[in-house]
């Protein structure tokens, strides 16, 4: 079993039942595998279009127990990756993508009150901030180019309201977007296998796809059984990669999560007294987050990446990250260095050479349809990519099924293995040296300034980063 996050025990320890695994044949009209928030959110979807139509949802693990319910609940808007956007979708599309991932976040709250999911949602903001000199104003382009729109959400803090929303006086600079939420991820996943089940849809816990048939009699087989279905929407985001058709146009890379004890009154005395979300702009991006019971959950993107496509649990127990993550909690917090931390756990992310998630059909077998590569940036997203497959799947021919992210641009290629691994890990320790650079305020080596910049995109645009050349 796949190690829990703190979010997935506090929603379990209230109700804990793993839904039976398939045992036998069956045929349905969708199924869908990945139990994640894509995979759910295009169930929901497929079934308020029609309540007739048969979907299954199969899930190697518990609904949840990927990403999406180890993440740092986030809940993000795509204002961040607009430059990207709008190259790949054009500028009308682009606009109209970037509102609906305004409205997507809306969207979820809005769901979760009418279904009754406790998932702590709030609407306080996210802080994008410059943690060393180099990073300063690596929104700049981003807000130039919202501006030109008229979309800029973007307000841009003085010192004083920095350090006061941040909790930390190690930010150089920074801009808040009013518009992200945060959640408890392991409630919402939760709470959506309910809705989805009450909704009718089948769902098979602890029953992982062991081999996919791509033949137009769409099939997945399973240890104890085999479903068979008019289409299949591979919901799978990092695993993906374990299939041959991915390994080299998304890239699993862990990131790992710590949660303090609670402590309201310290969190309070920083000036975290919402549950604003707070990240930097470097490599290995830092992220933080008050919960409402005065906790602080503090992540690190960019760490391990898998050998040759094998994934499996590997990146579920990292414990060697923890005290890395910690130690930067505790730079960045000085007054909580004696805060015990409670939990720590890591899980795989994704990036795309495009910092973008894609969507589309295997080539050859059109009723298999695939949705992932959300570049840690897939709480919000996810919710228009449950939109996006579920039209897919429905064969609609509306703006979801046809945006210019279906089938669209991969961008460069990641190398086969062996270079893609001692590649990534020459690129993610050349990038590291880079932020320690920048840190330190002197200027990086060149090789690795030219290696950080071949990596591909992280939570918020690496070309952005002024003086870094990354
Ligand atoms: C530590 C961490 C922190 C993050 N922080 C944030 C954040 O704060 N905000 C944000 O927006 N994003 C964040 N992300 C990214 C975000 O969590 C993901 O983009 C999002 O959860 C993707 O949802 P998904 O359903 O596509 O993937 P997942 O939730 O990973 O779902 C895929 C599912 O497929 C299942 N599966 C895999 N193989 C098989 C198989 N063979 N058969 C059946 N099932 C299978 C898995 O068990 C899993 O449940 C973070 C990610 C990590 C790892």
């Amino acid at each position: 079993m796949a190690s829990r996050s703190f979010w997935l025990q506090q929603a379990l320890s209230t109700k804990y039942d793993m839904l039976p695994s398939l045992q036998g044949d069956l045929k349905t009209d969708i199924c869908i595998v990945g139990g994640g928030f894509t995979g759910l959110w295009t169930a929901i979807n497929i079934k308020q279009f029609d309540p007739s139509i048969g979907v299954v949802i199969l899930e190697k693990d518990i609904c949840g127990g990927g990403a999406s319910g180890r993440n740092g609940g986030f809940c993000m808007t795509w204002m961040s990756k607009a430059i990207s956007l709008l190259k790949i979708t054009g500028g009308q599309e682009g606009v109209r993508l970037l509102r609906e991932s305004e409205n997507a976040v809306k969207d979820i709250g809005q769901f979760c009150l009418d279904h009754k999911i406790d998932c702590q949602f709030r609407l306080d903001g996210w802080i994008w901030t410059a943690s060393n000199d180099p990073q300063i104003d690596a929104w700049q382009e981003t807000i130039d180019k919202l501006d030109k729109l008229g979309l800029n959400p973007y307000e841009l803090l003085d010192d004083n309201q920095l350090s006061a929303m941040t909790g930390s006086t190690l930010h150089k600079g920074g801009v808040f977007e009013k518009g992200v939420a945060t959640v408890q991820p392991g409630m919402l996943a939760r709470g959506l296998r309910r809705v989805a089940s009450d909704l009718g849809v089948r769902i098979f816990e602890n029953t992982g796809m062991l081999e996919l048939v791509r033949q137009t009699s769409p099939g997945v087989v399973t240890k104890n059984g085999r479903v068979r279905a008019e289409s299949i929407v591979l919901a799978l985001n990092a695993w993906a990669h374990e299939l041959p058709e991915f390994r080299r146009t998304v890239l699993p890379i862990s990131a790992t999560v710590i949660a303090t004890k609670p402590v309201p009154e310290k969190l309070d005395s920083l000036g975290m007294t919402g549950c604003t979300a707070v990240s930097d702009s470097r490599f290995l991006v830092n992220f933080y987050r008050p919960t409402i019971d005065g906790r602080l959950v503090w992540g690190i993107g960019g760490g391990t990446i898998p050998f040759a496509g094998r994934l499996g649990t590997r990146f579920d127990n990292l414990i060697q990250q923890k005290a890395t993550v910690a130690s930067a909690l505790r730079r960045f917090c000085p007054t909580l260095k004696d805060t015990e931390v409670e939990y720590s756990w890591s899980g795989p992310a994704t990036r795309t050479s495009n910092g973008l998630p894609m969507f589309g059909s295997l080539p050859g077998a059109e009723r298999i349809i695939f949705g992932h590569g959300y570049v840690g940036n897939g709480v919000g997203p996810s919710y228009l990519g449950g939109k996006i497959l579920a039209a897919i799947a429905l064969d609609q021919k509306n703006e979801w099924s046809e945006s210019p992210l279906v089938n669209g641009p991969i961008g460069r290629r990641l190398p086969p293995e062996p270079f893609r691994f001692i590649g990534g890990k020459l690129v993610r320790a050349a990038s590291i040296r880079v932020d320690q650079a920048h840190d330190k305020n002197t200027k990086p080596a060149r090789l690795d300034s030219f290696l950080a910049s071949l990596g591909p995109s992280s939570l918020t645009p690496r070309n952005s980063v002024p003086n870094s050349k990354r």
